[in-house]
């Protein structure tokens, strides 16, 4: 696919990695529609979008939300007149052991927090994938949808939530390839590893140091690393149903 006036929607796009995916796109001549909650980040992204010289619009939106997803996705065939892109980025962590165990068991990880990560990066990433091949489907003009996965889909101690997300939206992904590919329209995941980001900063420096210590290339990715293979993935017209992991050789 060749990016020039291509329109992109990218969830969580009003910081971290779905900015820099934001602006790189932006940058090869793709239209952003911005989705995220909050709508000062929203703005600060597009503004960027504009300095990369192109063009873009914010949407609002809980992507956990059926009705909200619906809306904004019908608002942005409308406004942009076709979609080529996805991205299913937004994303959250909370993070604790399934049992936690003090000289007997201390605490387990509410449901509340299963269901939130389960929501949003989960359910969310079904919801927009839905909405976005619908457009695509009706357009005739096909398109690619990239599903944010991680590292910690093959499992990580804490994250019981997060590693189940993680690896039902690789599962997706390979899925939507196969259903989809008769409207010519491709599906992949990236799996990143640990990259510099707001949601990787929250956790506790010793914990993070450890985390360096172990990978290979001994540094973090940067967000830019993982929206060039978001670019090379929405460019490179035979890729489909493939998790590309990015993770500076953590993964085994
Ligand atoms: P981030 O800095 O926390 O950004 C996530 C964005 O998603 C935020 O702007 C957030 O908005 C938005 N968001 C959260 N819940 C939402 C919802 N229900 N509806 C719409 N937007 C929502 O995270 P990041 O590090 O850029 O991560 C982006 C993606 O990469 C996530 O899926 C994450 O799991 C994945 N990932 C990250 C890493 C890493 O090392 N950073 C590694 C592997 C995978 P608010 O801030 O307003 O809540």
């Amino acid at each position: 696919m060749n990016l020039q006036d291509k329109v992109i929607a990218i969830t969580g796009a009003g910081q971290g990695l779905g900015r820099a995916m934001a602006v790189m796109l932006a940058s090869k001549g793709a239209k952003i529609a911005v989705i995220d909650l909050n709508q000062d980040h929203m703005n600060e992204t597009l503004a960027q979008v504009e300095a990369a010289g192109s063009k873009g619009r914010t949407y609002a939106c809980n992507v956990a939300d059926e009705a909200q997803v619906e809306a904004t996705f019908a608002s942005i065939g409308k406004d942009f007149g076709a979609l080529h892109g996805l991205v299913n980025n937004a994303g959250i962590t909370r993070d604790g052991l399934m049992v936690k165990v003090k000289d007997g068991v201390v605490s387990k990880m509410s449901l509340a927090n299963w269901q939130m990560v389960m929501d949003v990066n989960l359910t969310g990433v079904f919801l927009c994938g839905r909405e976005a091949a619908i457009q695509m489907i009706n357009s005739g003009e096909g398109g690619c949808i990239i599903n944010i996965s991680s590292i910690s889909r093959a499992g990580n101690v804490g994250q019981s939530n997060y590693s189940a997300a993680k690896a039902g939206v690789a599962a997706m992904a390979t899925t939507w390839a196969k259903e989809l590919a008769r409207y010519n329209i491709r599906a992949n995941a990236i799996a990143p590893g640990f990259i510099a980001t707001e949601m990787t900063s929250a956790m506790p420096p010793e914990v993070l140091d450890k985390i360096v210590a172990g990978i290979p290339l001994k540094r973090m990715g940067m967000p830019e690393n993982i929206a060039q293979t978001v670019a090379f993935l929405m460019e490179n017209d035979y890729m489909s149903g493939r998790v590309v992991e990015v993770d500076g050789a953590l993964r085994i």
